[in-house]
């Protein structure tokens, strides 16, 4: 029988209507697929409130976290109410939230009088929003007569250590979902998953990032073997650019996984960046799908996408970002200045966007994350101290506040002169290009641009999609 995975994002549960309209989804889907699993994130909000207890009490204050337990009770007590009319059950869902959120105050109040908050305490804390709803959501479509379990994630999704950032150990994760997933399914019954979390072999919680459920979704459906996973958010599809910086984008029918990669590797928050990744490597179909508009047909993300003649499909920014340069005449021709350069840049945790190299081999630019810049700076100082002082190395020094501009689309490889359209854009709007990079698969070109003209650049490229 055919499998659906469906991950929900936060707003998709952010209220009792929007749980009804999951609950909804849920049971046609069910009828038309015969087996399906729920993936789902915190009520929209919650992750965000939950961080601001943890890191207020880190910084002495114990009034902002009882503040946030009142509200987070009130929360989900609301969309119960609503959601589930039978006085025991609803009782019996309320008494496990409340444990959880008491959970919530007890390690704020830990972290207040410790005053220090590792990352392992932010992964417990950050992890209770997921846990909160999915029982919220299958108490919901118990209600509405669907055979419903609320599953935490920490059970079979066993990941490494890196707490706020944890990768999916593929083989055990894979054993132990299909082990306690797959006999729920044979008894009919709908598995509603914990997004975003999982725990080391341990069973210390894990987090997988921000936005990381829709990781969850795709990590659960290859262990599945699903025959398709859908991640249903609160727009159409992925839009040719973020609709919230301009207006008149519009929903990609079709894209392929490289593009994706892309787009979601390159800012497009419609997608986690890691997403693809377990997907592709069991070809499984991906959709990103409406709940709130669910006949819309959503985007379709495949192995192989036809060219349509179009080259610019999508426009994405990462913004807060710096650019190092490391630049000397003595650099020609001295092997593994480049090695050690990003080296010392690995040693500090830094992720790297993109690299640009000129041809003259004077000088190494490349991007990453603003906050990364005090370790990014003083590991190249300390790793290249030899060839400063002989001068090999004149400068290291980074240009802050830049942004990354990427337009993406499959079409551009084979298309000549899409960069110059590209930067014509740009010119042509008066935004000058700071750094150039263009990925070897060449679905890509990123340019960097000044933060302040990041905006301006988006629309500016923008307007060459569809063409
Ligand atoms: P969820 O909570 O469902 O995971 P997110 O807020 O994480 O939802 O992601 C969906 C949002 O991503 C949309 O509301 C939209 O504002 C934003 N977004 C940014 N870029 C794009 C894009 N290219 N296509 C669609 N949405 C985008
Ligand atoms: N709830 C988590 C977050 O807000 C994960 C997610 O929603 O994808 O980041
Ligand atoms: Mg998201």
């Amino acid at each position: 029988m055919p499998l659906l995975v469906m991950k929900f994002g936060g707003t998709s549960v952010g209220d009792a209507a929007a749980i009804q309209a999951v609950a909804a989804i849920t049971e046609a889907q069910r009828a038309a697929w015969g087996r399906v699993v729920l993936v789902v994130s915190a009520m929209s909000g919650v992750t965000d409130m939950l961080i601001r207890g943890a890191t207020t009490a880190a910084s002495g204050d114990k009034h902002t976290f009882r503040d946030l337990d009142r509200m987070l009770r009130e929360k989900h007590a609301a969309a119960l109410a609503e959601l589930v009319p039978d006085d025991q059950e609803r009782t019996a869902i309320d008494d496990q939230i409340a444990r959880l959120i008491d959970e919530f105050s007890i390690l704020c109040h830990s972290v207040a009088v410790l005053g220090e908050l590792s990352p392992r305490a932010i992964d417990a804390i950050s992890s209770l929003g997921e846990r909160m709803s999915v029982r919220v959501v299958a108490a919901a479509l118990r209600a509405r007569g669907i055979p419903a379990e609320a599953l935490d994630a920490s059970e079979f999704v066993v990941t490494t250590a890196h707490f706020g950032d944890a990768r999916p150990l593929q083989e055990v994760t894979r054993e132990r979902t299909r082990a306690r997933i797959l006999p729920l399914l044979g008894r009919g019954i709908v598995p509603v998953i914990t997004g975003f979390i999982g725990a080391t072999e341990q069973g210390v919680t894990t987090t997988l990032g921000r936005g990381g459920s829709d990781y969850s979704g795709a990590i659960i459906g290859a262990a599945l073997d699903a025959d398709e996973v859908d991640i249903y958010t609160d727009v159409d599809g992925v839009m040719t650019t973020d609709p919230r910086l301009a207006p008149d984008a519009r929903v990609i029918p079709v894209l392929s996984y490289a593009e994706m990669g892309e787009l979601a590797y390159f800012g497009a928050k419609v997608l986690h960046p890691r997403t693809i990744r377990p997907i592709v490597e069991r070809g499984i179909p991906l959709r990103v799908r409406n709940t709130f508009n669910p006949s819309h047909p959503g985007t379709l993300v495949v192995q192989d996408v036809e060219s349509n003649g179009q080259t610019v499909k999508a426009v994405t920014a990462i913004r807060n970002l710096s650019l190092v340069t490391v630049e000397g005449r003595g650099m020609i021709g001295v092997p593994g200045v480049a090695a050690r350069t990003f080296g010392a840049v690995a040693s500090v945790g830094a992720n790297v966007l993109m690299i640009s190299q000129a041809s003259s081999e004077q000088s190494i630019c490349f991007v990453v994350p603003s906050s990364t810049i005090p370790q990014v700076t003083y590991a190249l100082e300390h790793n290249l101290a030899m060839e400063l002082a002989r001068r090999d190395i004149d400068r290291i020094w980074a240009r802050e506040d830049v942004a990354i501009v990427t337009a993406v689309g499959a079409g551009m490889r084979d298309t000549p002169g899409v960069a110059a359209r590209v930067f014509g854009a740009l010119a042509d709007n008066h935004i000058n290009v700071i750094a150039i990079a263009q990925g070897s698969s060449e679905c890509s070109i990123s340019t960097v641009v000044a933060a302040a003209d990041c905006d301006a650049a988006v629309r500016a490229v923008h307007r060459l999609t569809g063409v």
